[in-house]
C-alpha cells in the first residue's frame, strides 16, 4: 500500500514538471549534421574527394539553368561557368553543405549548479572553461535529434552538447535531460557581457 502511494505521488510529481515544461519553455534552435550535396554546377570526383575541376556545362547551359532556377523561385547561385580551377559554387570540394536546424520547445535553466539544480551533473568539460553551462528539460522524442546534433542556439547563445542527453523517468512521464555549454566567446564591455559576433 505504501509504495502504491509513493509511485502515484512520485507520478503526480513527474506530471506536474512536464506540465511546467510545456508552459514555462522556449524554443530552441537545433543544429543537424549537415548533409552533403553534391556540386550541381561541377560534380564531385570521389576518387579525389574533390571538385572535378570543370563545369558540368557550356557556358550557355549554365546561363540558362541559373534563370530556369531563378525563374522557380530561388534566389542563390546554383550554376555558374568557370573555365578552369575553383568552381564559383562549392570553392573546389566538390559538394555543398547544407545546414540543416529545427525547434524544439524545452525549459531552459542556465547556470544550474549556482542555481541549486542537478549539481551532479554539471561540470565544466576540458577546453571550455569560462563558458556557461545551460540545462534543458524537453520531451524524450527529442533524444536522437539532441544526441547528433551539431551545435544549439539557446536564447540567441551559442552551445553545444556537453554529452548525450539524461531520460529520467518513465514511459510517457520521461523527461530528457540535457546540459550543454556556451561556446560564444564572450568579450568584456565595462561590466557588461556582450555577445561576440565577429
Ligand atoms: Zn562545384
Amino acid at each position: 500500500m505504501r509504495n502504491r502511494i509513493s509511485k502515484r505521488t512520485k507520478e503526480k510529481h513527474q506530471k506536474a514538471i512536464r506540465n511546467v515544461i510545456k508552459g514555462l519553455s522556449r524554443k530552441v534552435e537545433v543544429y543537424k549534421q549537415p548533409k552533403k550535396l553534391i556540386c550541381p554546377n561541377c560534380g564531385y570526383d570521389k576518387f579525389t574527394d574533390n571538385s572535378t575541376g570543370k563545369c558540368k556545362y557550356t557556358p550557355v547551359q549554365a546561363l540558362l539553368k541559373q534563370q530556369e532556377w531563378e525563374a522557380a523561385g530561388n534566389t542563390t547561385v546554383k550554376y555558374k561557368w568557370f573555365s578552369r580551377g575553383r568552381c564559383p559554387i562549392c570553392h573546389g570540394r566538390g559538394y555543398l553543405e547544407i545546414l540543416r536546424k529545427t525547434w524544439i520547445d524545452a525549459l531552459v535553466i542556465w547556470d544550474p549548479s549556482a542555481r541549486g539544480y542537478g549539481n551532479s551533473m554539471t561540470y565544466t568539460p576540458a577546453g571550455s572553461e569560462g563558458s556557461t553551462i545551460v540545462q534543458l528539460k524537453t520531451d524524450p522524442r527529442h533524444f536522437d535529434l539532441l544526441k547528433n546534433s551539431t551545435k544549439l542556439l539557446v536564447d540567441g547563445i551559442e552551445c553545444k552538447i556537453s554529452k548525450p542527453p539524461l531520460l529520467r523517468g518513465l514511459g510517457i512521464q520521461a523527461i530528457l535531460i540535457l546540459t550543454a555549454f556556451t561556446t560564444d566567446k564572450p568579450s568584456i564591455d565595462s561590466d557588461e557581457i556582450i555577445k561576440d559576433y565577429t
